[in-house]
């Protein structure tokens, strides 16, 4: 069991530090071992510990904060925003406020209805709806701690409607990374960079204590982190971990890149495993359709506002191929396909959308200059740059406006139209899909409570973020992760700390 003394512990010194005053206890036993002094095993306390610090485990750790609970993060990166800081940030909910001044119809039924159709009817219909109530909410949540939208509201690739929400300043995931970090920050929580969670600490009756870590580096120190109140797992996906995500879905070999972080391992999948937890559509796994091939990331296209509504997509030869307005499934299976026919697709957008810096805060002109984005004075020019063949991106933009005009699309039905591909300069980006986000996860409630194989609560533990399962069904819609992370961070946060 947890907290046991050491036999071979030498010099025993039991040390009780408050490392804020009233809030974490430090208790320190060290040995010594000839010439030097070796921590060997170190226990801090909090009211709720909290393992990840993507936007999930920030905002789990704020809202345990708010409740005037002491919290502590255990973060295994040298820096905090996991995958969370790698997207566009893009929040969708609705917002009757802005939208409105758009024209736009929209209500949290038809919130939920696109979520769970976009999703093929497998979501978990407490979670949607729990998601869908609490979004507006969430977003002003961000927005009390300082981040700013953008005011005009767009679709997200893959959102299926406009009430997508773009972070303005901090700009992008960033942005609300680095606001929940500053929040967190600003209320005491205690944020522990380099510090790996191993195992979840449970008494004799299955409830959850506390969280085993070990410092990363060379180093290595064992640490307890006692829950006094509970723990919250939000340690995301399992993208990049190629072993566990070939064990759940054989096709994601290595070759396909991902968009995810080193540290997208999902390790608390592994942690949770052990307490026999229920796990659910682990085998759905969402690849983005619009990464870079070079990085396999989202970061480096040129538009700055990240909507689909502007953007057209291109094979080798120059010819749209899909509605892009379609889902993200939809997209990736046409993108492979054209891929494999052509050999190369590129997304295109003219100057009317692109600004100084996209919206991951990068400078168009930086990219230009390293050959991630081709800028051509003229279509024509632009065709050659990109070697399709003479006047087919020429034609194909030409049909594409008249298709703006008439806004219907009789070739692929694409029902979303904003601009004309009209004012050059011109700029295009290829486009290869790429891992994004595990779908599945383990199985909550609406309160965020871990379920086990028996459909019982699993005390004194709460999951939140990609970790989690249930709440995008067959996929996951743009723009609906970053909700996800911030309505049930929230939820965990606050009931963790009961
Ligand atoms: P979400 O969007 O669900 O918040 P993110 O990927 O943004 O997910 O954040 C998850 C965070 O959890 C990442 O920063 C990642 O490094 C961290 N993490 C993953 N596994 C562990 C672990 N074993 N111990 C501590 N932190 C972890």
């Amino acid at each position: 069991m947890i907290f046991k003394k050491k036999s071979t512990i030498i010099l025993l010194a039991l040390i009780i530090v408050l490392v804020i005053p009233g809030c974490q206890t430090k208790i320190s036993q060290e040995s010594s071992n000839e010439s030097q002094v070796v921590e060997k095993e170190t226990v801090y306390e909090a009211d709720v510990i909290v393992i990840g610090a993507g936007n999930a485990g920030l905002a789990a750790a704020v809202s345990a904060a708010e409740s005037g609970a002491s919290v502590i993060v255990l973060e295994k990166m040298p820096m905090v925003g996991g995958n969370s800081v790698r997207s566009g940030g893009v929040y969708n909910a609705v917002h009757p406020e802005k939208q409105k001044q758009q024209n736009i119809e929209d209500s949290e039924e038809l919130f939920y209805q696109h979520t769970m159709e976009g999703g093929d009817n497998k979501g978990n219909p407490a979670l949607v709806s729990t998601l869908v109530k609490n979004a507006l909410d969430g977003l002003q949540w961000l927005e009390s701690y300082g981040l700013k939208f953008e005011n005009t509201v767009t679709q997200a690739p893959g959102a299926l409607w406009v009430r997508s929400h773009q972070p303005k300043e901090p700009a992008g995931g960033n942005g609300v990374v680095s606001t929940l970090k500053k929040a967190a920050d600003d209320l005491n929580v205690d944020i522990r960079l380099e510090t790996k969670a191993i195992e979840l600490l449970t008494d004799d009756s299955g409830k959850v204590i506390g969280v085993k870590a070990e410092t990363v580096g060379k180093d290595k120190k064992e640490i307890e982190y006692k829950a006094k109140k509970g723990v919250v797992v939000a340690t995301g996906g399992f993208g990049a971990g190629v072993d566990i995500r070939t064990r759940y879905n054989p096709n994601l070999t290595a070759e396909i890149p991902t968009t995810n972080h080193p540290g997208a391992t999902g390790d608390g999948i592994v942690m949770m495993e052990k307490l026999n937890a229920e796990f659910i559509d682990m085998d759905i796994i969402q690849i983005h359709p619009l990464a870079l091939p070079s990085t396999g990331g989202l970061e480096g296209g040129a538009r700055y506002m990240a909507g689909i509504e502007n953007i057209i997509l291109v094979n080798g030869e120059g010819n749209r191929f899909i509605a892009e307005d379609a889902r993200r499934d939809t997209l990736t299976s046409a993108l492979f396909e054209h891929l494999k026919k052509t050999g190369v697709v590129y997304e295109i957008n003219d100057s009317q959308i692109v600004e100084e810096k996209n919206q991951w805060g990068q400078s168009v002109e930086d990219l230009i200059e390293k050959g991630i984005i081709i800028k051509a004075e003229t279509l024509a020019d632009l065709e050659k740059a990109l070697n399709i063949p003479d006047g087919n991106l020429q034609k194909t933009i030409a049909d594409y406006n008249l298709a703006v005009e008439n806004k219907k699309d009789s070739e692929l039905n694409r029902e979303l139209f904003d601009k004309k591909i009209e004012v050059g300069p011109f700029f295009a980006v290829s486009r290869v899909p790429s891992v994004h986000y595990t779908i599945g996860g383990v199985k909550i409630n609406e309160n965020t409570e871990v379920l086990d194989k028996e459909g019982n609560v699993i005390k004194g533990l709460f999951a939140a973020g990609e970790v989690t399962g249930g709440v995008h069904g067959g996929n996951r819609l743009g723009g609906n992760g970053v909700t996800d992370t911030i309505v049930f961070g929230r939820i965990a946060g606050k009931n963790a700390s009961k």
